[in-house]
């Protein structure tokens, strides 16, 4: 159940717990990972592992890429049981530099999220291998991964999902708090003045429009620095305006801060300002399309 419910996390129908646990708790949210299905168990004690770095000291297949970089080798996921089984991504494989910012697009079931998810670590592929900044998440057991994500990958969902009962500052301060920043409150509030929200600090979700709301889960996402931002839908629940600041700033904080993007998105013309656009169809990268944005 927890396995099919997870598989949607991308699409909106992920409970909203495990969303909130998953995006700020980098550690506690391990039950959830072991749920998802059966998968290649690896042994963190049969490889060389640096538990301070978080990070494999053996080289995978896929070294010798810059450090900074999201390299997937071909990748398959199937998700559900029985008939309802869904090959959901076909041999994917991709690179992104450091720095780089792709546009991810493809028909709705395309598969744009569950490829997202994957480059987040929040789900694991059934076969292939996936590196985000020099790290084999193969070999990371859980919780090693879930430390990974909490440090290096921020998360913005189409939904917000900020928890209601917290202050906008409390929201962005508490993966800091997890992740054992003494400095937490200080920096959620640097955060927040960020994304031009340094007057909403003590205000709760409800007492903030979407667009505020979102600000706020970017200041979330980017609070710890992460090498990696991904973000599925980001503006699908604003108006158009409010999109367009909110991708303004996406953009902006990109540029500043030299981290890698991937963007989802419906939106052809917003893709379009990434330096990449990458096109799924059924769950494959659309090679007709790659050799297209190449060749412009
Ligand atoms: P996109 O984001 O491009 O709209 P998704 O990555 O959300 O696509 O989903 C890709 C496909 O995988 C869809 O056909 C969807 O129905 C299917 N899918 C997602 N989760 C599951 C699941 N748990 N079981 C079966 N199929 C799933
Ligand atoms: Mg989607």
């Amino acid at each position: 159940m927890i396995g099919l419910s997870f598989a949607f996390a991308s699409s909106e129908s992920w409970g909203w717990a495990e969303t909130v646990a998953a995006v700020i708790n980098p550690v506690n949210n391990t039950s959830m990972c072991t749920n998802w299905r059966a998968r290649p168990s690896t042994n963190p004690c049969e490889v060389p592992y640096d538990r301070t770095m978080d990070s494999l000291i053996e080289p995978s297949s896929l070294t010798g890429l810059s450090p900074d970089t999201i390299a997937i080798s071909k990748v398959n996921l199937s998700l559900g049981t029985g008939a309802a089984r869904v090959h959901i991504l076909k041999d994917i494989s991709l690179r992104v530099t450091q720095g780089e910012a792709i546009g991810l697009i493809g028909p709705s079931g395309s598969g744009k999220s569950t490829l997202l998810m994957v480059m987040a670590g929040l789900e694991r592929p059934d076969s292939g291998e996936v590196v985000v900044n020099g790290t084999p998440f193969n070999a990371l057991d859980e919780d090693a991964l879930a430390r990974f994500r909490g440090r290096q990958v921020g998360i913005v969902f189409q939904s917000f999902h900020l928890i209601p009962t917290m202050t906008a500052l409390e929201n962005v301060a508490v993966p800091l708090e997890l992740a054992g920043n003494p400095q937490a409150a200080q920096r959620a509030a640097q955060e927040l003045m960020s994304v031009g929200l340094g007057d909403r600090q003590h205000h709760y979700p409800s007492q903030l429009s979407g667009g505020e709301q979102q600000r706020v889960a970017l200041a979330r996402a980017l609070a710890p620095d992460p090498a990696i931002l991904v973000a599925d839908e980001p503006t699908g629940n604003l108006d158009e305006a409010t999109g367009k600041q909110i991708v303004d700033l996406l953009f902006t904080k990109h540029a500043e801060r030299g981290m890698t993007l991937v963007l989802v998105t419906h939106d052809t013309s917003l893709a379009q300002r990434c330096d990449r656009v990458i096109r799924l169809r059924s769950g494959r990268i659309d090679t007709v399309a790659a050799d297209r944005t190449a060749a412009s």
